[in-house]
Formats: C-alpha cells, sequence, structure tokens
C-alpha cells in the first residue's frame, strides 16, 4: 500500500488509522532517513491506540514504554544499535512476541531479529513534490 502524506498531521492521521488495526504481539518496523517522519507516524500511532502521553524519539534509551492505550507500546529507536546482541540485552524478543504492539525506528539496523509477520512502514522524502511531502510504504499489513 503506498499513501502519499503532504504534512506532518496527515502521517499522524495515517498512523492512527493504522494503530486502530493494529493487534496484540504486532511489530511495525519504520524505516526512512533522519527526518523523514518516523517519529511523527509513532506520535499518530500512539494517539490512535488511545494513547495521552507525548511521544518523541527514544534515541538515547533504544526503548520507551507508553500505557494506557488499547494495547501496550513498545517504541524502539535502534538507531545507536550496534551489535543485535544488545537487543537481546533488553529483552527485545519478549516484547516483540508479547501481547503489547512494537514500533522500531531505523528498524533495518536489526532485520535478521524482526519477527516473521513484521508490518515495514517506509517513509521517504519527495522533494520533487514539497518540502513537507513524503510517500508512506506499507508492506505486510493483514486487511
Ligand atoms: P524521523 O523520526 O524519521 O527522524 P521526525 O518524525 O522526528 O523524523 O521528523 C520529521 C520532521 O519532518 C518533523 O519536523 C515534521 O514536522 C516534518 N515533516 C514535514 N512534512 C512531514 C510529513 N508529511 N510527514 C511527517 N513529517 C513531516
Ligand atoms: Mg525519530
Amino acid at each position: 500500500m503506498e499513501f502519499v502524506s503532504t504534512g506532518p498531521e496527515m502521517t499522524r492521521r495515517f498512523g492512527a488509522g493504522l494503530a486502530g488495526k493494529a493487534r496484540p504481539g504486532q511489530v511495525f518496523a519504520l524505516d526512512g532517513d533522519l527526518g523523514a517522519g518516523k517519529t511523527v507516524f509513532a506520535q499518530g500511532f500512539a494517539a490512535g491506540l488511545g494513547i495521552e502521553d507525548y511521544v518523541n524519539s527514544p534515541t538515547f534509551t533504544i526503548l520507551q514504554v507508553y500505557e494506557g492505550g488499547r494495547l501496550k507500546l513498545y517504541h524502539f529507536d535502534v538507531y545507536r544499535i550496534e551489535d543485535p546482541e544488545e537487543m537481546y540485552e533488553i529483552g527485545a524478543d519478549t516484547f516483540f512476541y508479547g501481547d503489547g504492539v512494537c514500533l522500531v525506528e531505523w528498524a533495518s539496523q536489526i532485520e535478521d531479529l524482526l519477527p516473521g509477520d513484521t508490518v515495514y512502514v517506509q517513509i521517504a522524502k519527495m522533494p520533487e513534490k514539497g518540502y513537507d511531502c513524503r510517500k508512506i510504504t506499507v508492506r505486510g499489513m493483514q486487511p
């Protein structure tokens, strides 16, 4: 599925829409350049689960957990992961195969650890279309 977003609010709404369909134990792998909109998507996704906390990039903690929504949200940013072992150390696989929903920014860094039924969300800038345009491509989402 491909979607063109023309601004951050639209990306948030799109993330909220996917969150509405998210099932327990699902993993959403987010990729795209720095500033593409992965965290903006995550903000919408969290809101779509009914989470009211402010969501920002967990870059310095790798993992931020949000409760209070329809499902527990595990928000990862694995940009700084150098060795996939670090993911095991924080118990990532128990979250990937648990009852909450996982969002992983820079997921391609830990490609080999992602479950087989991961949903892939790629966000790409579209400089030819305008500064605020993004192409969002979703693969692996069941209808
Ligand atoms: P990432 O997490 O991918 O590094 P962020 O989500 O932190 O990126 O930042 C995206 C930036 O791009 C924000 O400043 C946001 O306002 C801006 N932006 C502009 N247009 C869009 C859009 N269509 N979708 C998402 N973000 C956008
Ligand atoms: Mg980010």
